[in-house]
């Protein structure tokens, strides 16, 4: 399998769902083994887990001052769809967030299409577990010949305890989990509003519960944990190599995907020259 990038240039804007700001992000073909990064001003961010500065909303990778914020989203969907080398041109503090899923990432990129280029992918193949855990949540890998998810969420009424389990490829991923939507309820979105956070939240970015079901009509009846998976993949993004593993993911979130992101990276064999 080789790398591959973008045939051509993608753009995207609107409102960032943490800031609200109007944010616009271009995605432009890059050589082979340069990777994914973000290019903020005149400063280049490698997307990988050494530059993650912040998970507590959201996946916000930074160096030398600068960050970018709500990265997990679009990864997830260039990482998903084999997309090895780009640059991601941010003007804005985040990326946008567009209807909370990674929907129109995945099928930008699959209508642009994919070049071919002159170096093998990169490839994690796991050759032990590795369990990563934080209370009762947990992430475990397992040596196996492709990247299969199995998830299970478990959340409050009327969410509850969600399973999604599947092999991970770009058809899959473009049926299966990108269309799934950010998620939260109704009472943590006011509570968000009040602290002056979630300023572009709005109920055409995010799916939001009440006490008595969604306030909106479900793509699919597990849309919550297959959001989870969604993000998961973009927090694996920052890999830097497509890892062939089993993964048992249970009920976490993004600080717990970048601590097996990162000890997952100590295990990759840098190439020989
Ligand atoms: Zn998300």
């Amino acid at each position: 399998m080789m790398q591959t990038t973008l045939r051509e240039s993608l753009r995207f804007e609107g409102v960032g769902l943490h800031t609200g700001a109007h944010c616009r992000v271009e995605v432009r073909p890059a050589p082979a083994d340069a990777g994914l990064s973000f290019l903020l001003g005149s400063t280049r961010v490698p997307a990988t887990a050494e530059y993650v500065v912040d998970t507590s909303r959201a996946t916000v990778l930074g160096c030398d001052g600068v960050t970018v914020s709500t990265t997990e989203h679009l990864l997830s969907a260039l990482f998903a769809m084999g997309v090895a080398n780009a640059d991601i041109v941010v003007d804005g503090p985040e990326i946008p967030v567009r209807d909370g899923s990674a929907s129109e990432f995945a099928s930008a990129i699959a209508q642009c299409g994919l070049r071919e280029q002159s170096a093998e992918r990169r490839i994690l193949d796991l050759e032990e577990s590795l369990i990563v855990r934080d209370g009762d949540k947990l992430v475990a890998a397992f040596p196996a010949p492709s990247l299969r998810v199995r998830f299970i969420a478990d959340f409050a009424a009327p969410i509850g305890t969600q399973y999604y389990c599947g092999e991970i490829d770009s058809e899959r991923y473009v049926d299966e989990i990108a269309g799934a939507r950010t998620f939260g309820y109704l009472h943590e979105v006011q509570a968000l509003l009040a602290r002056g956070l979630a300023r572009g939240g709005s109920l055409e970015n995010a799916l939001v519960f009440t006490a008595d079901g969604p306030l909106q009509p479900l793509r699919w009846p597990n849309e919550a944990v297959r959001h989870k998976v969604l993000d998961l993949i973009g927090d694996l993004a920052l890999l830097g190599a497509w890892p062939r593993c089993e993964l048992i993911a249970i009920k976490s979130g993004h600080q717990l995907h970048s601590s097996l992101t990162s000890a997952l990276r100590t295990r990759l064999r840098v190439p020989s020259a």
